[in-house]
Formats: C-alpha cells, sequence, structure tokens
C-alpha cells in the first residue's frame, strides 16, 4: 500500500515519521509552524534501541557520525567529586550523546526538502470518508493520513482528544547548556535533591543539565546561570568551569511534564506519534528515542497491512503498552533523582558503589534490557 501523509511537527519524531514514510513510497509533507526547521542548543543521548530504529530508517551511520559515545551513566560523582563507580578506560558504552541540532539534521538531510513547509501553524483537522484535510494559515491539505507529531502541547490531541488531561507536573525542573570545553569526562553528579549531568557532544561542546526538584512550575530566575552556579557551589571540576564557559543567554529552564496513558493514539485516520503521544520525564533518556521507535513500527505496519484503518490499529497495539509503561518508569526514576530525602540518596549511591566499576555497565544494561533490547520490524531496504 502507499499513499500520502501529512506531518505536523518537524521536531525529530515528526522527521523520523516523514523518513519512514519515503522508506515505504509514501510521499508526505511536514508541516512545521516555526519559520525554520531546527532544535534547540541542548544535547541527548540515544540508547540501543533508537540505534536500531534509526538503521531501519537508513540514517544510522550518518547519526553514528555525529554521535560521541557517552559513558556518563557509568561515571558517578558526589558533589565532592568522590567518583561512586567509574567507567574504566577504553570501555565501550551502548550510548552516544549528540547535540540535538546534529541528530535532527541528519533526519532533515533524509527528507526531500520540497516536502516541507515552515511557518505552517496547523490550527484544524476535519476527517471525512477516505481522507483527512488540515488547515495551517489560509491553507488546506488533503490526504490519506495524518501523523501528529506536534510535541508534548500537542493542538491535535486537544483537538480530537478533547478529554484527554493536560500534561502533568510531578516537580522535577531543569536547566540546560552547551559549553565550549575539551577534554571534559562524560558523567553524573548526584547530590540530595538534585544531579548534574555532563555529556560531550563532539566537536569541542559539552552539554549540561542540572535536574532538580520544584514546588511548583513556572519559578523562573532573572538569571538563570547563577541560579545553577548557586545550587551547585562547591561542586567539584568541571562543572564550574562549564558554567564558566556557558553563554549566559543560552541557558535553557524548563519544567517537566509527562502524560496520563490515552486509551488511544488513533482517531480515524490520524495517528500520534511521539511527544503528543506519550511525553515523558527525561531520566530514562527515552523521549525522542521512543518518537524514533515509533516512526518505524508506524511505516512498518503501512508497509505490511493492505489497509489504513488496520495499519494504525496494530501501530496503536504495538505502541501503547510500550510507550506508557516507560513514561511510568520514567516518571518514577524523574522523581527519586531529585528527591531530597536522605534514605532515598543513601539508597541510589549504594548500589554503585557495592558494585565493583568493571560490572556496573552490565548491571545497568541488564536493568533496561526491556527498553533497550527492543528489536525493530524490518523496513524495505
Ligand atoms: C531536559 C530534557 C532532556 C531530554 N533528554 C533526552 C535524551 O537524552 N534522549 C531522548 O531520547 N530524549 C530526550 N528527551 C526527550 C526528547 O527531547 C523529546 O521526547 C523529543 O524531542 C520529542 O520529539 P517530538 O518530535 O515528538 O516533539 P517536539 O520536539 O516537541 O517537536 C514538535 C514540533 O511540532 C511543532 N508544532 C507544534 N505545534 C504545531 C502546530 N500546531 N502546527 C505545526 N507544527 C507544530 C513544534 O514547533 C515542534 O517543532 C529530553 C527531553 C528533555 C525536556
Amino acid at each position: 500500500m502507499s499513499g500520502s501523509a501529512i506531518v505536523i511537527g518537524g521536531g525529530i519524531g515528526g522527521l523520523a515519521a516523514a523518513v519512514g514514510l519515503r522508506r515505504i513510497g509514501w510521499k508526505a509533507t511536514v508541516l512545521e509552524r516555526t519559520s525554520e526547521l531546527g532544535e534547540i542548543g541542548a544535547g541527548m543521548s540515544q540508547s540501543p534501541n533508537a540505534l536500531r530504529a534509526l538503521e531501519e530508517l537508513g540514517v544510522a551511520d550518518q547519526a553514528r557520525a555525529v554521535g560521541v559515545p557517552f559513558h556518563g551513566v557509568f561515571n558517578l560523582r558526589t558533589p565532592s567529586g568522590d567518583h561512586i563507580t567509574r567507567a574504566l578506560p577504553g570501555g565501550v558504552s551502548p550510548l552516544l550523546g549528540f547535540h540535538r541540532a546534529d541528530l535532527h539534521r541528519v533526519l532533515m538531510d533524509a527528507v526531500p526538502a520540497e516536502w516541507v513547509r515552515t511557518g505552517a501553524e496547523v490550527t484544524a483537522i476535519r476527517q471525512a470518508e477516505g481522507e483527512v484535510t488540515v488547515a495551517y494559515g489560509s491553507e488546506e491539505l488533503r490526504a490519506d493520513l495524518v501523523v501528529a507529531a506536534d510535541g508534548v502541547r500537542s493542538t491535535v490531541r486537544r483537538l480530537l482528544w478533547p478529554d484527554a488531561p493536560d500534561p502533568r507536573f510531578w516537580g522535577n525542573t531543569i536547566w540546560r547548556g552547551v559549553a565550549k570545553a575539551d577534554g571534559v569526562e562524560g558523567g553524573m553528579t548526584l547530590g540530595r535533591g538534585r544531579y548534574f549531568l555532563v555529556m560531550p557532544v563532539g566537536r569541542g561542546r559539552v552539554y549540561w543539565g542540572l535536574g532538580a526538584h520544584a514546588d511548583r512550575p513556572g519559578v523562573r530566575y532573572d538569571d538563570e546561570l547563577a541560579e545553577v552556579r548557586r545550587r551547585t557551589r562547591d561542586w567539584h571540576d568541571p562543572i564550574p568551569a562549564l558554567l564558566d564557559a556557558t553563554p549566559p543567554e543560552a541557558v535553557l529552564h524548563h519544567d517537566i511534564t509527562d502524560l496520563a496513558p490515552l486509551a488511544s493514539y488513533v482517531r480515524g485516520r490520524v495517528v500520534l506519534l511521539g511527544d503528543a503521544a506519550h511525553a515523558m520525564h527525561p531520566d530514562m533518556a527515552q523521549g525522542a528515542a521512543q518518537s524514533l521507535e515509533d516512526a518505524v513500527v508506524l511505516a512498518a505496519a503501512l508497509a505490511e497491512v493492505g489497509d489504513i484503518s488496520a495499519a494504525l490499529s496494530r501501530y496503536d497495539e504495538q505502541r501503547r503498552p510500550r510507550t506508557q509503561t516507560i513514561v511510568r518508569q520514567a516518571r518514577a526514576k524523574g522523581r527519586g533523582s531529585t528527591s531530597s530525602n536522605a534514605v532515598n540518596y543513601h539508597l541510589r549511591t549504594l548500589a554503585p558503589r557495592v558494585v565493583p566499576s568493571s560490572r556496573w555497565p552490565g548491571l545497568a544494561a541488564r536493568a533496561l534490557a526491556s527498553v533497550w533490547d527492543w528489536t525493530p520490524p524490518r523496513l524495505p531496504r
């Protein structure tokens, strides 16, 4: 079966969907509301399941070329700099760190330029027998299928899932930045009620993030970088140096929200993908990874099943249980990682302390096996 699709949103999820559709011989138009396609200046890691999804999408080599092996989750320290566990020299990491813009660019390069329309904010959707119509600006576009990858505050979800609750805040807030620095080792520093992540992302850039507890969302500071400094005062090197090497105006501060489970990701010929369907806490580094998996499963279902409605049912059956489980796990992890409870902190740092560093990567991979061991359906080569 081949057909035409409208993809709403040109983030990692929307572009991955377009790449998947292209791979199975569909045509697509990507509608993106911002005037330019791009990602924010921050970083992310990708795990083996995401790399397998990129493989099926045909862009794994390009992604590996811009990714940097990330050992940070095996390099845990206390705020004073003591190692709780340490990545062994020469060890292999299953994770790659990316500057978001680099991974976004890899996907963008795999989508024909004429498929993408920017400055195109979708405001309405109409479904009729056999087709769906999308309105943006003063224009309308029809297709066989709409893939809504319009993010955590999805307009499409609001229009077609009016009963779905708004994204929920559970007490986590995060600052992010990218510093110019060389020779910095990836790592994670665990404090009580907060953690600091350091991830080299190539070409002399290091991504950092400070996650912390917040009693309520929406609290902002005149000088966000100064607030990060205040919260990490006396923390070990290279944290102060990284903050010094970060332009203050480029510091991002977001409150984290996630989505309550939807009863279906499909309404007629409209399907939700990525954060629009299952926004989650970043603590398992799976938000974008799951959107890549979504894109592969959707393309495979459309390629293998002779009818759109049956293909979307298959996508829904395969994606909802997995993604909603991960949303729950990521929330629990996120809440634990910013808990200031002394017992919680002790337990969080105890396991890596008592397990020899050489065994920690294997144990961590085993604990995450249900997420990382995902096998993608095959897409036509
Ligand atoms: C702090 C933090 C760290 C993270 N770290 C990781 C990580 O390490 N690994 C990982 O896999 N994930 C990570 N994530 C999650 C990841 O960022 C998201 O899951 C992913 O970017 C979602 O992609 P998306 O395409 O679904 O949505 P988005 O990236 O939000 O893209 C949605 C797009 O739709 C556009 N849009 C919105 N409304 C409309 C409209 N009406 N019409 C047209 N266009 C519209 C928007 O402009 C945007 O471009 C992290 C998230 C956070 C907050």
